[in-house]
């Protein structure tokens, strides 16, 4: 008798896990907390790690839209990206700030800057490095399962406007944070980066187009996927993805940065001006077999050279130049790979 009762409510029961967890399943979202975030020993032991290579530098947070501007949303109506942006911004603030970093931020609370704004105040700021954070959408509505981690960079290789340091930053971001999400960076390029032509050719974001100093975009992941939005709801979850793109950026900053810190003249009274570039490498080493020197978008000749212990650049037109004012750009990269930053000098040929 006995038997007869247990067996049945043993298999009620049987059939009430087995729904249950495959109901779980279904529902369930996954994401893994990375073991130098979590617990908290090993997140402060990461970011005093870090605090070497961030101590000193200003970082230019952009949480993307906010204020009126709020359209974009999951498919439940639960994730919208405004906010996501936000809180991803805010929590990758404390990281930094925490590894001694110095950080302003478009905007620290729920409102609307104009995509002009952003890079006008980015670019007057004195940061040194800016990243605009969003969410994505897909091209096709209704979409509700494209999900994948990119980052922008802005212009391609074969245009003069292209800055190769941009596109480290990307990499480096790009990598550390769709690895802490669990994404993929997307099948339209090998490693998740993406230059903003590929969205808009000729022309890219408003954001990276006008903002001038070293600058990336980063679509940490589709909120109109359906499984994804599950996922950014969770405050734990949006920590995770702040903390990938510090650590991204942290190994960036750990290469070293290269700087063409300054020209020893800007007025030259001869048509053949030889134009001395003082390089600051954090004595990291210069790559000295790359180098992209242009004068008025021409390239020009060039040279290392190292005066009292100082590493110079000398660039030099190849043809005589006409009096006026002429542009010079310098690009070149030390022994990590880590592009220079953007060194676009205006200078005057009287002669
Ligand atoms: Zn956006």
């Amino acid at each position: 008798m006995l038997r007869k009762i247990i067996l049945p409510v043993i298999s009620l029961f049987s059939i009430l896990f087995i729904v249950g967890c495959s109901t779980t399943v279904v529902q369930n979202i996954y994401y893994v907390k990375p073991f130098d975030w979590h617990p908290k020993e090993n997140q402060d032991s990461t970011i005093s790690s870090y605090s070497m290579f961030y101590k000193g530098y200003t970082i230019f947070i952009d949480p993307g839209h906010g204020g009126t501007d709020r359209r974009n949303k999951g498919p439940k109506g639960l994730a919208i990206e405004a906010d996501l942006n936000l809180k991803v911004g805010l929590y990758l603030r404390d990281y930094l700030q925490r590894a001694g970093a110095n950080v302003i931020m478009s905007r620290d609370f729920d409102t609307l800057i104009s995509l002009d704004d952003r890079s006008k105040m980015a670019n007057e700021s004195g940061a040194d490095i800016f990243i605009s954070i969003h969410h994505n959408a897909p091209g096709r509505a209704g979409d509700i399962f494209t999900n994948y981690t990119s980052t922008y960079y802005h212009a391609t290789q074969k245009d003069y406007e292209f800055e190769p340091c941009n596109h480290d930053i990307a990499k480096y971001i790009q990598r550390d944070l769709a690895y802490s999400m669990g994404n993929s960076g997307g099948l339209g390029s090998f490693d998740g980066t993406y230059s903003d032509y590929w969205i808009y050719p000729g022309a890219g974001f408003s954001v990276l187009r006008k903002t001038i100093i070293p600058r990336v975009l980063v679509e940490c992941a589709f909120h109109t996927s359906e499984y994804e939005e599950q996922r950014l709801i969770v405050d734990e979850f949006n920590q995770i993805q702040a903390w990938g793109i510090f650590r991204g950026l942290g190994k960036y900053l750990r290469q070293g940065i290269v700087r063409l810190a300054s020209i020893d003249n800007l007025e030259y009274t001869t048509s053949d001006p030889q134009l001395k570039i003082f390089i600051d490498d954090q004595n990291k080493g210069i790559d000295s077999s790359f180098c992209i020197a242009q004068i008025n978008k021409e390239p020009a000749y060039f040279i290392f050279a190292n005066e009292n212990n100082q590493k110079l650049l000398i660039v030099s037109p190849k043809s005589p130049l006409p009096p006026g004012e002429h542009e010079l750009n310098a690009i070149i990269k030390n022994i990590n790979g880590n592009h220079s930053f953007p060194f676009r000098k205006k200078f005057i040929v009287t002669n």
